[in-house]
Parts: C-alpha cells; structure tokens; sequence
C-alpha cells in the first residue's frame, strides 16, 4: 500500500545510541569492554529513595523503593570497580571519550558549548549503582543534509552505558557490571523527516560520521537506534530499539498506520515508548515519560573547552568514509561494491597500511569476501591483526604462496594466533609442496586423464585439476609452466 505522507503529516527523527571504541570507562579506570571472565563475585544491593539536591524525593523514585526489589550485580575483576558500585566517587571524565564526542559533534555541525557540565539522570530499575546516569552535553544545534532535505541535530551527549540486564524477575533482578559505565555517544535529531526512507538515509548518514571517526565499537549491541514518528490528528511515539536500517521504512509505515487506525475513529492517540520487533512491528513497552529528570553531577568540575582546543580538534577531523570510499574506487580501480564493503567493514585502515605492497584489488577481496567466508567457516577472525596480514601479503609477493591459499592461511592463523609464519604455512593445506613434488602431482593428474591431452586446450583443464591438488600451496603461474612442460613432454 502507497501511503500519502505529506497528506499523513509524517514528522519523523531518530536517537542513536553507539559505544565508543576508548581503552577506560567514562569515569573510572576501568577497562572498557565486556568481560570474558566468570564473575569476581556477586553483590546484592537495595534502592533507597532519598531527597535530591533541592530537597524533595523523586515520586517514581519513592514509589519503586516501596517494592523493596533486591538488584544483584555481577563483579569483575578488570572491568568492575569502586566507583562501578558506587562505593567510591567518579573519577575526572575521559578525555579519549570526550574528544572523541567533540569531533562527531564538529563532523555534525553542532555548536559546542562552552563549558562540558556532567549531570545526572534519574535511573530507578537499578541498571545504575548509582540511581542516576551521568550524561554531558558536548554538542548541539547541528544539521546532517539528507537527499529530501536537512536534519536539524538537537544534542549530542556523552553518556555511561547501563549495567547489562541478566534476568528480571518480579523481587530481584541481575545486572552484569560490566557494560556499565562504557563511553556511549547519544545523538538525537529533531522531527524533520517527511520520508520513511529520509529516515533510514539520516540513520545511515550518521553511523557512516560516527563509524568515520574509526573509534566507535561496532557490532551486535553496539549501536541502538530509537525512532520517533507522528502523524497530524496523532501523537509523538517513541520506537524503541529498532535493529537494522533496512527495517526501519517498514516500523515507520506500521506505526502510521497503528495510528491512522485511531486518527480514522476519532481517538485519542495515547503517547507511548514501544518496542520495535524483527519485523517491523511494535508492541507496547511502557507509558512515555515525562522530561528527563536532570540534576548536576556535583562530584565532577565542569571542563572549559578552549578555544584553541576546539581549533585543533577540527583540524584532525577524520576522512568521510564516503569520501574515502570515491577516493579508493578512483586510486586503486576497486569495483564500487568492494569499495563500500570495505568502507563498512572497518577495515580501511588495514587495507592503507598494507596497499603499499599489495595488489590492492586482491587486499581489498580478502578483507571482505574472504573474511567473511572464513568466518562463516567457523574461524573467529578477532584473533587476527595486521601482522597477520602483513605475513601474508609478504609471502604472496615473495611468490611463496599462491593467491588461493589466502582462506586456509587466515584459518589456520585464526586458529592460533601466535604460531609462526612457517609453522602456519606448514599445517596450512597439509604442508608446502617443492617443485619436485609439483611435477609429480602434474605427472599424476595427466597419467589418471590421458583423453584430455587431445582436447582443444589441455593447458587450461589440467590446470584446474593441479590447482585443485595444490589447493594454493603453490603461486598458479608456477603450476601453469609445470602444466604446459609436461604437456609438451607428451606431444
Ligand atoms: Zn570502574
């Protein structure tokens, strides 16, 4: 069904939540990631309401310690500490991650204030030791331009990630501590879109700036996008976590027309944060709330951002990946779609320290079609670093491996990281063959199909059969000449 929006009066913006890629917490020491390890131990803890700083207690606050709900947290030992559990007051903000929120804010054309205030959200399910969640302006009144139009950026905040949610029930609920007080960035646009798609091009523009930056986290949970739609006769609704951009055309059409439904029967639409499904659908999460009850962080001095500071910063501003993806299609001749899978991949920076000497268009295949192939095979490519490559890039210039041995060699270096080169090009495809063993194997494929030595061209099908034999322990040119000698042999 083709829907009118202009007719509808769609207005439309987003909030975008992304990790950001620091070594630290935002306000402690702590290294910055998920744990791998079993938890230190568990603590258990209550909320208490008390009287906030103008002296009255929050409602929603008083009402939710009346339950009397008991939290666990879970403890690590490298990501979890004092201040994680509220035991210890936060440390000064990180710098890394406040850069970091500068130069997004500078790449979105937002002013910056002049001053970086820390305040303090109330959070009251206890996803937050503290009760509140620290969050800073570092940006506001920018604009992104869209092929319908410009986007007006609101804010852009620095903020600490919320504990991981483990399991809820109704007395007790267990947190992971460790995901709390990751760097986050919140970006939050007015709603300018007229347009479904606008909205997933706004969506995709800004996670292109902000993956630009190349100090984002990226993957599953990494980056939260909330929608927000309303329609003339209708109401502001709040689509919670939707998951792909590609989905995001469809949960704008489902929720106008949720709410045309009640527009049509003369209903009021109720305001509403709803929770954006696979598919597009949405179902009821909770009522909307009201202004965000915000208070500063007392335990925190405001920084002042100089302005030669700020001259600096926009200095260093990154490279668009779109530009930079124009500019690799241009200089190296890679297909469009290599191009821009390497753009998303993340992994431009690898494929500028290694094009020096590599072929650009075989680097830029393996770190796209290849990877993903050998991954979907099993192999965790995380363990992989630019060594790695580099090993491999070297070797293949050097002639000691064929092209075609590239998947098995990032395997077997997936598989243990720290083995030596030799030892990897060993196990790689069950050993390396001399040119001895060459002609053997030619010798062999030939004597097993004497018919195709009077077929048109035998080069090309012994070829296929050596090459699947050699399976890239050997450079293909070097098999092509063994081929064509012993072929010659025969005639
Ligand atoms: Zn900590």
């Amino acid at each position: 069904m083709k829907l009118d929006y202009e007719k509808l009066g769609l207005k439309s913006g987003i909030e975008i939540h992304q990790q950001l890629d620091t070594a630290r917490k935002l306000f402690c020491n702590c290294k910055s990631r998920l744990s791998q390890d079993a938890p230190l131990r568990i603590i258990d803890r209550k909320m208490r309401a008390v009287a906030g700083e103008l002296g009255a207690v929050d409602v929603a606050a008083a009402r939710e310690a009346l339950k009397n709900k008991v939290f666990h947290y879970s403890i690590y030992p490298e990501e979890t500490c004092l201040t994680c559990t509220d035991s210890e007051p936060p440390h000064p903000m990180n710098m890394e991650a406040l850069e970091i929120g500068m130069k997004i804010a500078l790449m979105l054309n937002c002013t910056i204030p002049d001053e970086i205030q820390v305040m303090r959200k109330t959070v009251i399910d206890g996803s937050n030791t503290s009760g509140f969640q620290r969050t800073a302006l570092v940006g506001m009144d920018g604009w992104v331009d869209t092929k319908f139009g410009k986007v007006v950026i609101t804010d852009i905040m620095i903020e600490e990630d919320a504990a991981k949610i483990i399991k809820r029930n109704t007395a007790d609920v267990h947190y992971s501590l460790d995901r709390l007080g990751i760097p986050l960035v919140e970006i939050g646009t007015a709603p300018d879109c007229r347009h479904p798609e606008q909205v997933k091009e706004l969506a995709e523009k800004i996670g292109m700036i902000l993956k630009s930056t190349g100090k984002v986290k990226t993957g599953l949970g990494k980056i939260r996008q909330d929608v927000n739609v309303s329609i003339k006769g209708g109401t502001r609704i709040e689509l919670k976590g939707v998951q792909s951009l590609s989905i995001i055309p469809e949960a704008v059409d489902r929720e106008i027309m949720r709410q045309q439904l009640y527009v049509d029967k003369k209903e009021k639409v109720t305001p509403e944060v709803r929770k954006c499904l696979p598919d597009g659908r949405s179902e009821f999460m909770r009522p909307m709330g009201g202004g965000h009850r915000l208070y500063p962080e007392t335990d925190i001095p405001p920084i002042r951002i100089d302005r030669v500071w700020l001259d600096q910063l926009r200095l260093q501003l990154p490279e668009l990946l779109e530009d930079r993806t124009s500019r690799y299609i241009a200089e190296y001749n890679l297909s469009p779609d290599i191009a821009k899978q390497l753009a998303s991949s993340g992994r431009m920076g690898l494929f500028e320290y290694l094009v020096e000497w590599a072929d650009p268009k075989v680097l830029a295949t393996t770190l796209t079609s290849t990877l993903t192939q050998v991954r979907r095979e099993g192999a965790d490519i995380s363990k992989l670093d630019k060594n790695h490559f580099r090993e491999i890039f070297r070797a293949l210039k050097k002639g000691e491996i064929a092209r075609e041995a590239i998947p098995e060699l990032l395997k077997e270096m997936a598989n243990r990281p720290r083995e030596k080169f030799q030892e990897i090009l060993k196990a790689a495809a069950g050993g390396t063959v001399s040119e001895s063993d060459l002609r053997l194997i030619v010798k062999k494929v030939v004597d097993s199909k004497p018919g195709l030595l009077k077929t048109g061209r035998p080069e090309k099908v012994y070829m296929g059969l050596v090459m699947k034999e050699v399976r890239g322990r050997f450079p293909g040119g070097k098999v092509m000449k063994a081929v064509a000698e012993e072929i010659k042999r025969r005639k």
